[in-house]
């Protein structure tokens, strides 16, 4: 299998509103021209990975089933705008576990296991949410990371990647900018 760029993506703040550790599928709601900016990653061939800590399971706020059904929703959601995500790593380890799991981010335990499995190539890829870690594994990984700021994300965050210019209004600014580098590269070529 040919290595390819991937645009790894947050789940919660990112594709959805951050309702902290949600559990039911009907309070499910997608962030404003998410539907559209997945659609276009899309519809330009590039996979669509989302990558999420969802510490909720293994701290027992909510049951693997229930991450399921909420997971089937934002699928429902996503079809109906026309988009799809091709695959889902989650962490459900919390973070204090004393064995520190490898997964939770900004670790990048996922990010190496979605690339074996998909052909991926890690440096070659975007990295896009609305915390620092999911910024930070992109610097680790040498790809390119951008955080988008919503409701849940702390002014440390912001500040930390506005340093390094990796902010950016929306996920559909971050897609417009994903694409135009994957068709620039392919005229460079
Ligand atoms: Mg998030
Ligand atoms: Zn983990």
């Amino acid at each position: 299998m040919t290595s390819r760029p991937a645009a790894f993506l947050d789940r919660d703040g990112t594709i959805i509103h951050d309702v902290e550790y949600i559990a039911r599928a009907e309070d499910v709601r997608l962030l404003p021209g998410v539907a559209e900016a997945i659609g276009s990653l899309n519809d330009a061939r590039l996979p669509v990975i989302v990558v999420s800590n969802q510490s909720g399971i293994g701290r027992g706020y909510f049951t693997y089933e229930d991450y399921e059904r909420v997971q089937a929703r934002i699928g429902e959601l996503l079809g109906a705008g026309g988009a799809h995500v091709d695959a889902t790593y989650i962490c459900p380890h919390p973070p204090a576990n004393p064995a520190a799991c490898a997964c939770r981010k900004p670790g990048v335990g996922l990010f190496e296991q979605a690339a074996r499995e998909h052909g991926l190539d890690l440096a070659a890829s975007w990295y896009a949410g609305d915390k620092w870690r999911d910024v930070e594994p992109a610097l680790t990984l040498h790809g390119q990371g951008f955080l988008i700021p919503a409701s849940s994300t702390p002014s440390e965050d912001l500040e930390r990647a506005q340093r390094i210019g990796l902010v950016r209004d929306s996920l559909a600014a971050v897609a417009q900018e994903i694409i135009a580098t994957l068709t620039g590269g392919q005229r460079a070529r």
